[in-house]
């Protein structure tokens, strides 16, 4: 928005057309208003969403300046100053929301800092009397705060790439809009304003302001819809314990990606696992389950599959693994395991690990027949004393 003198009212044209950009800039602010509530109700039901807070925010600000704008005389310092200031800060809130969208921490005393550096020249202005002045800062604020958001949107544009090329769109010529508005009023350097402006960058201003809320608002919405929906995809995936895959998700991974000759499945099964329970509690247990998923991680290659297979028992996939490979990474996980003991609030654990190595023979040889054969050679390294590694014997011999 921005106010004009008489000197410096151009195109009119536009008004013939019938805009009227106080009407326009009163809807803006409902829309804003609008969109703040569905985005708080989003917020209520994903509440890790924070960005979606910040969006809210901006919008209730930017709704409530703009409101207020459009239905006070010009003339009225007070009222005209709170609008502007309001907006600014509401801009500032729409930047921050972008960088938590894109991954960003929040920083609250640079937000501030932030806030009250562009509020100054914005509201100092139009309190003493230089509405043209305070008016025409605050044009050049917002174009940069909005290009600025438009940049956090295109820096992670390989999300979604369609849906955020057209929020950085948007963010861009609404930020074009305002460099417009700011444009005009340095250009006509009268910083007393006595009327509302007309020309041709406020009716572009008002119309990006309608596009830019709704389209921007929409799209936003949709590429948190389908952020929650792959965070759930990656649930129905992923042990709720350890992180690691789960069994579901290990045997859709070998059905589209299945096993080739050469390949190994080691199972690993934790020794005398109840008595850990038994003795130091569940909660404990759970503990000294992550420490083996941590020696899994930690001891295993990039490409290779790690899963929970449920209760105690985990699995471990490495492509074209010799058997040497092989043995010596399903070694080095069950040494780290029983080097690391896990604290609890009833003492250390130290827990042991047995495991079984099974290799894929042939190609139409499938995942459940290596784990079958891998299967085995646990059984063996367990009675066989446990903690140890047991490979099956095709292999060996
Ligand atoms: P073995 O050396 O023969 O493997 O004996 P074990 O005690 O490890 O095996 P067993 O199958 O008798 O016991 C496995 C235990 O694992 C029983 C079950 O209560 C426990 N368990 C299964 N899932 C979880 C879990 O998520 N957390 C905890 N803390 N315990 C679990
Ligand atoms: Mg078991
Ligand atoms: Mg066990």
């Amino acid at each position: 928005m921005c106010y004009e003198t008489e000197s410096g009212m151009e195109g009119k044209g536009a008004g013939k057309m019938g805009f009227d950009p106080d009407t326009l800039f009163f809807a803006a602010g409902i829309c804003a208003t609008a969109l703040a509530l569905t985005m708080l109700s989003m917020w209520l039901q994903n509440r890790m969403d924070s960005f979606l807070i910040g969006w809210m925010l901006g919008m209730v600000l930017l709704g409530g300046g703009v409101i207020l704008y459009a239905t006070m005389s010009p003339g009225l310092p007070v009222p005209v100053t709170i609008a502007f200031t309001v907006e600014i800060v509401g801009f500032v809130a729409i930047y921050v929301a972008a960088r938590l969208f894109a991954g960003k921490q929040q920083r609250w005393i640079a937000t501030t800092v932030l806030s009250i550096t562009l509020a100054l020249p914005v509201g100092v202005p139009i309190a003493l009397g230089f509405n043209g002045l305070g008016i025409a800062f605050y044009n050049v604020l917002a174009a940069l705060l909005l290009a600025m958001t438009a940049l956090q949107y295109w820096g992670v544009r390989s999300e979604a790439p369609a849906c955020i090329t057209g929020v950085t769109l948007l963010y861009m010529l609404s930020a074009l809009s305002f460099l417009a508005c700011g444009f005009m009023l340095f250009r006509s350097g009268s910083w007393v304003l006595e009327q509302r402006p007309d020309n041709w960058a406020e009716h572009f201003n008002a119309i990006m302001s309608i596009a830019g809320i709704t389209g921007i608002g929409a799209l936003s919405l949709g590429l948190n819809q389908s952020r929650v929906a792959r965070r759930h995809r990656l649930e129905a995936q992923t042990d709720a314990l350890t992180g690691l895959l789960n069994r579901r998700a290990l045997f859709d991974n070998l059905a589209s990606d299945s096993l080739c000759p050469g390949d190994a499945v080691v199972v690993f099964d934790l020794d005398g696992f109840k008595s850990i329970n038994d003795q130091f509690g569940h909660h404990a247990g759970d503990r000294v389950l992550c420490g083996f998923a941590q020696a899994l991680r930690q001891n295993s290659a990039q490409g290779d599959l790690i899963a929970r297979m449920g209760g105690e028992e985990f699995v471990l996939v490495m492509r074209k693994a010799p058997p040497a490979v092989a043995a010596s990474t399903a070694e080095r996980i069950r040494a780290a395991f029983a080097a690391q003991p896990v604290e609890t609030a009833k003492g250390a654990v130290r827990g042991t690990a047995s495991a079984g190595i099974g290799f894929c023979a042939s190609p139409d040889e499938g995942f459940e027949s290596v784990l079958h054969r891998a299967d085995t050679a646990l059984y063996r390294a367990k009675n066989t004393g446990r903690d140890r590694v047991a490979t099956e014997l095709q292999a060996v011999a």
